[in-house]
């Protein structure tokens, strides 16, 4: 553009025109289904006490026969979030303190949080540069007379290499927890992201492809374990009585209970996902071609055996000149108007509380509890893929931000390849 004065006005006129659609997935269903349950006055069917209303209500007992009809797991748990099927994961699998949890830095804070809220120690393994995903050959290495448990995370939208996690997990008699939250409906070799460990599951809080709110669901194979879950969501130490459970390790519980209205949400939210699903992945197919002749850009990588389902569609950007400068692409095309994109990922590691290894109380509790947890280290340093990807490489674009139609896609694709360009030139 010649002249600056009309370039600007284009720009603003452009900003202007640019409105996406809000991603929203509830719809008269979600709402008719919310009245009856209104108007019957009973919102929440549970009672911590060991018996027919020990499981929840009605809408919450559907609905979790319902997901493990979907997910074809043998026990499906709901909670009130994901971050509370998480906790709930790691007491029912028997996480003592000072236990160690081998886990990765590229996640939401609940995964590792909920290790600590047992007492846990979580030990971050490095990932996995193709796919974000913990790097399951940098595992074997932290397991130690300590580690009980692998946490890992279908980060992104899809599945980490779970047989190799399970390989390892059975030479060390260790238990998996998969965090599916942001690959619900995501398969591996044909089963469910969320259902190839010993637990996994996936959240149903606002930001994700289906929602109720706050919500989660738990998926597991194994009887005891889906016990101990249900147990500890509904106040564990008092449901206990009666029931014919011996083994009161961890059983402190909480009130972690689904609600009627929520459970309803999401029985119907589900039956959406493959259609939300499918219309990610034609968005994701748009962005892979129009990525592909850019010299310095590597589209997301699919891992053999997966089905991804987009959460982020995550780049990595090899160009020397650019990926120093990622923020400032970041800026521009948010003066476009496209603010979902991000230049960064957390890396949990580097977190305060594990950087001075205070979680409760003032006295490095749980990592003083042995050698192990004392001798821990999070320096920068011990995840240098994680590490250089944030600080170099990653670009995510949050497609859940808006409900995007493929022009929109389209649009966004020639601005963000005009600016890279402009970028290449200018600095
Ligand atoms: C969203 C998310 C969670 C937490 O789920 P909530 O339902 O919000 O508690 C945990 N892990 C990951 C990877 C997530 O994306």
């Amino acid at each position: 553009m010649k002249h600056p004065l009309l370039a600007e006005a284009l720009r603003v006129f452009w900003s202007l025109k640019m409105k996406f659609k809000k991603f929203n997935t509830i719809n008269k269903q979600e709402i008719d289904e919310v009245k009856k349950i209104l108007e019957t006055g009973t919102l929440s069917g549970f009672v911590a006490e060991w018996g027919h209303s020990f499981l929840g209500g009605e809408r919450v007992k559907k609905l979790e026969e319902f997901a493990s009809a979907q997910f074809s797991s043998r026990y499906c748990i709901s909670y009130n979030s994901w971050t509370s099927g998480l906790i709930s994961a790691i007491g029912a699998i028997g996480i003592s303190p000072g236990d160690q949890v081998i886990t990765t830095p590229w996640t939401m804070s609940a995964s590792a949080s909920a290790i600590l809220h047992f007492n846990g120690v979580p030990v971050f393994a490095d990932i996995d540069e193709r796919t974000f995903c913990i790097d399951t050959n940098s595992v074997e290495s932290l397991v130690n007379e300590h580690t009980k448990a692998i946490m890992s995370v279908d980060i992104f939208g899809q599945s980490a290499n779970t047989e190799n996690l399970m390989r390892i997990a059975n030479k060390y008699s260790l238990k998996v927890i998969s965090d599916s939250a942001q690959a619900p409906g995501a398969m591996r070799n044909g089963r469910p992201a969320g259902t190839l460990t010993h637990f996994g599951g996936i959240s149903l809080n606002y930001h994700k492809h289906i929602h109720c709110g706050e919500g989660g669901l738990l998926f597991t194979e194994d009887e005891n374990l889906a016990l101990r879950a249900r147990l500890l969501r509904n106040h564990a130490e008092v449901s206990i009585v009666g029931s014919d459970h011996e083994n009161f390790n961890n059983m402190v519980g909480f009130n972690f209970r689904l609600g009627e209205i929520e459970a309803a949400i999401t029985a119907i939210q589900l039956t959406k996902l493959s259609s939300i699903i499918d219309k990610r992945r034609q968005l994701a197919n748009i962005l892979d071609q129009e990525f592909a002749d850019i010299a310095g850009l590597i589209t997301p990588y699919v891992d053999s055996g997966n089905t991804h389902v987009y959460y982020v569609y995550a780049l990595r950007i090899t160009d020397k000149k650019i990926r120093r400068i990622k923020d400032v692409l970041v800026e521009r095309l948010r003066r476009e108007g496209m603010d979902f994109l991000d230049p960064k990922y957390e890396n949990l590691h580097l977190l305060p509380v594990f950087q001075k290894k205070i979680a409760f109380g003032l006295n490095g509790f749980p990592w003083n509890l042995n050698d192990a947890g004392r001798n821990l280290s999070y320096k920068k340093g011990i995840c240098p893929v994680a590490e250089r990807m944030q600080d170099e490489e990653y670009l995510g674009i949050y497609l859940n931000a808006y409900d995007f139609e493929e022009d929109d896609i389209k649009i966004f694709c020639q601005t963000f390849k005009k600016i890279w360009h402009d970028l290449q030139d200018s600095y």
